[in-house]
């Protein structure tokens, strides 16, 4: 092991030790390209986006009805109607051709500007729809079913700014101002190597003593879906040379590469020796937590190896725990950031937690549910349907149901 490790007698970091020093070694990605927008969906953007116009650009009706002026309707109503000359329709995408004046309306369709002169919009229900002549049957105030210029915002507003993830909503806010184009940061790239003799490439048949290679596929999708690219998703077996080739192949071309398995004590083990012939300067092995304890952390070069527990779940727990808060520093993507609330038990959890413990929950309206969640740490499918994880401090005794309990959202 390296003289480098923070914590060489190898009592486990706490975790947000662990967190915050790997995040002061992960390089923060600076590189940034221009995308048109329609392929910038989950990059982070990368420059604030001022408004180059107002919205809308022009006053605007929200209705179907008659653009008039307001003090024409004086004393309207169902049974004194107010009776208007129609100048003219407006529908949306034309412009009028000519001012309201005192006793004129102008027919207008929603999304369409509203006539110099007109200060309102009756809805066409509140009229007989006349088209020559219109009854208007209500009383309008100024500004009555107006949309102003800039009412949606303003010229020169911040409409997004840098570090902004791009999701549906503000591709949709990138169109509505015209653009075509966009700069966003470079996605971190990633590799993903799974270890283990005994681990089966899906779509082979499973021979004896192999079981399927779960954790690339996991992982591999969480960290796409936590904006990263994944280069390669591979499986090595318990050979350190085989690995030592692949991580050696990938590092120059990845910000960090994750793997998982091997980090143990046993004789096949191999990623502490993997570290050891890379010359990788190891930042810990070990953090306080149950599961995913054994992760071990090291830099080769520029490239972060994050190397987690092998068990399906532990690997899961480290990397939310841990990869993703890596992430959300290189990123700068705050989205990231575990959010932590309070819950009551609806189920007892009937263990003793000696060491820090993350268990699977689903949380709603204030009340952690255990039920169907409670699996072994190789058992992947209990993850299935979780939104987040008790986190029981280290000491704690078994809970009876109604504790108050910490959950972090995942
Ligand atoms: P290890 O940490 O390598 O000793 O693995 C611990 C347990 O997790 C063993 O039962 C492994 O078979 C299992 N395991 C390790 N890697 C994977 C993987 N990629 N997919 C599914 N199970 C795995
Ligand atoms: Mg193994």
């Amino acid at each position: 092991m390296s003289e480098n490790i923070r914590n060489t007698d190898h009592t486990p970091l706490e975790l947000e030790e662990a967190v915050r020093i790997l995040q002061s070694e992960a390089r923060r990605i600076r590189d940034t390209l221009v995308l048109p927008v329609r392929d910038a969906y989950e990059f982070i953007l990368a420059e604030d986006i001022i408004s180059g116009h107002d919205q809308p650009p022009f006053p605007r009706s929200p209705f179907d009805g008659y653009a008039i002026r307001s003090e024409d309707s004086l004393g309207a109503s169902k049974e004194k109607p107010v009776l208007l000359k129609v100048l003219e329709e407006v529908d949306a995408g034309d412009w009028p051709k000519r001012s309201v004046g005192k006793g004129e309306a102008t027919r207008i369709m929603t999304g369409a500007p509203i006539p110099e002169g007109a200060d309102a919009v009756i809805k066409q229900e509140e009229t007989d729809y006349g088209e020559e002549l219109v009854a208007i049957y209500r009383e309008m105030e100024r500004h009555q079913n107006y949309v102003f210029p800039g009412e949606d915002y303003k010229k020169g507003a911040l409409l997004l700014k840098s570090g902004d993830r791009l999701g549906a909503v503000e591709c949709g806010i990138l169109a509505s101002s015209g653009l075509t184009r966009v700069k966003v940061f470079r996605k971190p790239r990633t590799a993903v190597i799974s270890t283990g003799n005994e681990l089966a490439v899906p779509g082979t048949p499973l021979s004896e003593g192999k079981i399927y290679d779960s954790n690339g596929m996991t992982t591999s999708v969480q960290l796409e879906e936590w904006g990263c690219e994944v280069c390669e998703m591979l499986q090595v077996p318990d050979v350190p040379e085989i690995c030592i080739e692949h991580i050696e192949r990938l590092k120059d071309r990845v910000d960090f590469i994750v793997t998982s398995g091997g980090v143990s004590v046993g004789k096949k083990d191999i990623m502490h020796d993997v570290f050891a012939a890379l010359e990788v300067r190891s930042i810990f092995w070990k953090v306080g937590i149950k599961p995913g304890a054994a992760m071990l952390a090291g830099k080769n070069d520029n490239t972060l190896i994050l190397s987690l527990s092998g068990n399906p779940y532990a690997a899961y727990i480290d990397l939310h725990m841990i990869v993703r808060q890596v992430l959300s520093a290189i990123t700068g993507n705050d989205h990231l950031e575990m959010i932590r609330q309070k819950a009551v038990l609806n189920d007892p959890y009937d263990r003793p937690s000696p060491i820090r413990r993350f268990v699977r929950c689903f949380v709603q309206d204030g009340r952690a549910f255990l039920e169907n969640h409670i699996g072994g740490n190789g058992d992947i499918a209990a993850s299935r349907h979780i939104n987040a994880v008790i986190d029981i401090p280290a000491g704690s005794d078994a809970l009876p149901a109604g504790s108050e309990v910490t959950v972090m959202l995942l």
